[in-house]
Order: C-alpha cells, then sequence, then structure tokens
C-alpha cells in the first residue's frame, strides 16, 4: 500500500481535548477519529488493527465449537422489562421511535437471545448450544475520558453458551477461560485471571485484568503464582494471596474480558426450557463470555508505546513492514522492492511521499508503529542493501535483500 494513497494522516498536534495515551497516540497516527466523547471513527489504519484483533478472537471462538451470528443493536423495550433491566441498567440508552414505542441500543444482548432460543430449545437433544458475536455495542458511560478504554459506542465480543446441566457448563467454562487465554497470549497481553464479583450477573465471575496504570480497576496479584482477585469487587480481599499464601502486589488494571455462569437467571425470566431425558421439565443453564476488542486495541497502545509513537504486537500489527524512500533517486527500486514485498505474501506500507523530509518520514514511521522498518536510500544503494530495523530496537542493520526474506519467513 502506497503512503502517499493512505486517507489517515498523521497529525503534528495531539488533539487537545484528549487525555489517554491511547487515545492521544491513535488520533495523531491517524487510525482513530473522534465524533464524540466515547464515539470513534476507525480510519482505515485503525479498522486494520481492530480486524486482527477480531480475526484472532474469531479463530478461537471457532475452535472452541462456537458458532457466529448477529443480533440488532437496536431492542424492542418488552425484553428489558422482563428481565427488569429498561429501569435497572444505568448506561441503557433508552429512545423513542416517531410512533411513540421505545427502543434501548443494545449494551449487552441476553435480552435478544434468550426470547429467540425459546424457539429452538424444546428438549435435552438440544443443548448445548453456544453462539458468539462481534458487534458495536452502546452503553451511556458517565465518564467517557479514556479513548477506546471506556467507549460509549464500543466493540464487544460476547458468546453465550446454554446447557442441560451444571455439570456440562462448568466443563464448556473452563474451556472457554483457556479460549481467552490463548486468544490474550496470541494479542501479546499478559492477562491475569482475576476473581471478581458478577455484579447485575451472578455471583462470582472471572475477569482478565491487563496491569496497567490507565486502568480504571485495582487488582492484587500474587507475585508467586499470579492469582488475582479484583479489589473494587471482591469483599475481603486481602494482601496475601488466598491460594498460595505469597505476598501480593497492587496494580491498575484494565478489564479486557469477563466471562459469568449465568446458570438459570434469564432463563427464569423468558420461560426457557427443556425436557430432560427423564421427561422432567427444567430451565437452561447458561455461560455468559465477554472480550471487549476496541478496548484490547486501546490497551495495546496503553502497554506498547514510548515517546515516539505505537510499538505494535506483530499479530495486530496494521502492517508487517514500513518502506521508507529516501529521496526520489531511489524511487524505482524502492517501488520494485515493495512490490517483491507484496509478492511474497509480506504486508507493506511503503512511503512513496515526495512531499515529506525524511524526518517527517522517520517521526511518522515511529508514531505509527509498523514492526519492521526498512530504509532505502542513496547510501543503502550503494553498499546494494537495505536498512532494517525493528520498532523496538534501537539501531539499524544493514543486510541484503535476500537475508530480509529469509529472516521474515523464520519470523511467520
Ligand atoms: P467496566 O467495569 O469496565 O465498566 P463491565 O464489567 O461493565 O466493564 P462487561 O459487561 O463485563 O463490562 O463487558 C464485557 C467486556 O466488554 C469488558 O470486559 C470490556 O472488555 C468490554 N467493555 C465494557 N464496557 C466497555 C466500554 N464502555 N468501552 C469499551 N469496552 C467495554
Ligand atoms: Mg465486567
Amino acid at each position: 500500500m502506497k503512503q502517499s494513497q493512505l486517507f489517515s494522516k498523521t497529525l503534528r498536534e495531539t488533539p487537545k481535548d484528549e487525555e489517554a495515551i491511547n487515545a492521544r497516540i491513535l488520533s495523531r497516527a491517524g487510525f482513530i477519529n473522534k465524533l464524540h466523547a466515547g464515539v470513534y471513527t476507525y480510519l482505515p489504519l485503525g479498522l486494520r488493527v481492530l480486524n486482527k484483533i477480531e480475526g484472532i478472537v474469531r479463530e478461537e471462538m471457532s475452535a472452541l465449537g462456537a458458532e457466529e451470528f448477529l443480533m440488532p443493536a437496536l431492542h424492542p423495550k418488552e425484553p428489558w422489562e422482563k428481565t427488569k433491566r429498561w429501569h435497572s441498567f444505568d448506561a441503557l440508552y433508552r429512545l423513542q421511535s416517531r410512533s411513540k414505542s421505545e427502543f434501548a441500543l443494545g449494551p449487552t444482548h441476553e435480552e435478544v437471545l434468550y426470547p429467540l432460543l425459546t424457539h429452538y430449545i424444546a428438549s435435552y437433544h438440544d443443548l448445548p448450544i453456544a453462539v458468539y458475536q462481534i458487534q458495536t455495542k452502546f452503553r451511556d458511560e458517565a465518564r467517557a475520558k479514556s479513548g477506546l478504554l471506556r467507549g460509549r459506542e464500543f466493540r464487544m465480543k460476547d458468546l453465550y453458551s446454554f446447557h442441560a446441566g451444571q455439570e456440562d457448563r462448568d466443563r464448556y467454562y473452563d474451556a472457554a477461560a483457556a479460549a481467552y487465554k490463548k486468544i490474550f497470549k496470541r494479542l501479546g497481553l499478559d492477562a491475569l485471571e482475576t476473581k471478581a464479583s458478577g455484579g447485575t450477573f451472578s455471583e462470582e465471575s472471572l475477569e482478565f485484568q491487563v496491569a496497567c496504570p490507565a486502568g480504571e480497576d485495582t487488582i492484587f496479584f500474587c507475585l508467586k503464582c499470579r492469582t488475582a482477585v479484583n479489589k473494587e469487587l471482591v469483599k475481603n480481599a486481602t494482601p496475601a494471596c488466598e491460594k498460595c499464601g505469597g505476598s501480593t502486589e497492587e496494580a491498575q488494571s484494565i478489564e479486557v474480558g469477563n466471562i459469568f455462569p449465568l446458570k438459570d437467571q434469564y432463563a427464569k425470566d423468558f420461560g426457557l426450557t427443556f425436557k430432560d431425558k427423564d421427561g422432567s421439565v427444567r430451565f437452561v443453564s447458561a455461560g455468559c463470555f465477554g472480550l471487549g476488542t476496541s478496548r484490547v486495541m486501546g490497551t495495546l497502545v496503553e502497554v506498547f508505546h514510548d515517546e515516539k509513537g505505537v510499538l505494535w504486537p506483530e499479530a495486530v500489527a496494521p502492517f508487517k513492514a514500513h518502506v521508507l524512500e529516501i529521496g526520489t533517486a531511489v524511487k524505482n527500486y524502492a517501488a520494485a522492492f515493495a512490490e517483491k514485498l507484496h509478492a511474497s505474501g509480506i504486508d507493506a506500507l511503503y512511503d512513496d511521499r515526495d512531499d515529506k523530509t525524511p524526518g517527517e518520514k522517520f517521526a511518522d514511521a515511529d508514531l505509527i508503529g509498523i514492526p519492521w522498518r526498512i530504509v532505502i536510500s542513496e547510501k543503502t544503494r550503494t553498499q546494494k542493501k537495505i536498512e532494517v530495523k525493528a520498532r523496538h530496537e534501537d539501531r539499524p542493520v544493514l543486510m541484503d535483500e535476500d537475508e530480509f526474506f529469509a529472516r521474515m519467513k523464520g519470523n511467520q
């Protein structure tokens, strides 16, 4: 992709109305644009990252045996009244149609899914079921100053599983927790499994927390076995690890995922029952598994940045390589090299801009944060080499093209 044709432009100045590091860097680097507090456009660069994050989530959901579907974001009031959340869900966006019918913008989807499932579940033969979606959610957050970490419109993967009994539900819950661990590892995040209260959903839940100063949660995590508890939510959280007795450290953290055993809570509201093997009619038992994909994008920037810009982990980087053409004399060679990268399946951004100084190109490359920077200049051409630098390293290395391609291959 030629940078001269890229829609996104980097900005000289950090937007004055952004406080959070992730929003400041992502706006300046041309990944996102703010429409309103907590409401962002994903520009082409940003959408590339979001799609990569959601691609990893999709792969692991599929490996878990869950099927993808898509529910509506516009919900009628009635099911929200049935669960008594029309009034109790503080962050619910409520709106009225021209015919004065009332609607909510979906902040979560039990109110859509449970009525739907009453048409699909009749007997134990119909269970288990696991469905998920990746969708835009709406929450009227009181405070939306954390950029992508707390959106009023944001992206979430929500998985729901339905079972004939607790044993099967627990089995799936453990498998889903393992899938979450895999996802965060692939995303490059060190997410701690954290015991927490379930809020409006259930008595206890498991959160996936990334220790980071930008986080709005506080956790205690064990320095020895890495068991973590949420300070605010879990009553009687103690400074000593309850699992191994090791000493714990208090840290600010970001909740990137949250899984709950829903049990039969909403099944009772909607009469979601099934006929069991012995003929008895029982409520369906469920699990609910949320993961904030746009919050993950903000978290990655909070964790992987320096004073110059982002350092994207390769799995989620908008491009793998960034080719900087320094001076128009090397244009033909640089264009051919970018074409070669493309032909070998290496996704590259090629800075072919004639109206930028070398300094501006270097600064933009650091700001955007693509993992591999390749500089092509008259000097490197004279030496018949290219200059390669990993974003996290200080010094570039001169190498042959072949050496670079071999290295990229080993790296894939
Ligand atoms: P928080 O406590 O941070 O408000 P929550 O516990 O209300 O979040 P859940 O209902 O558990 O959120 O939603 C599942 C996941 O969706 C969260 O773990 C988080 O990753 C993401 N998420 C929730 N609210 C937001 C938001 N306002 N902006 C971005 N992501 C969010
Ligand atoms: Mg939560």
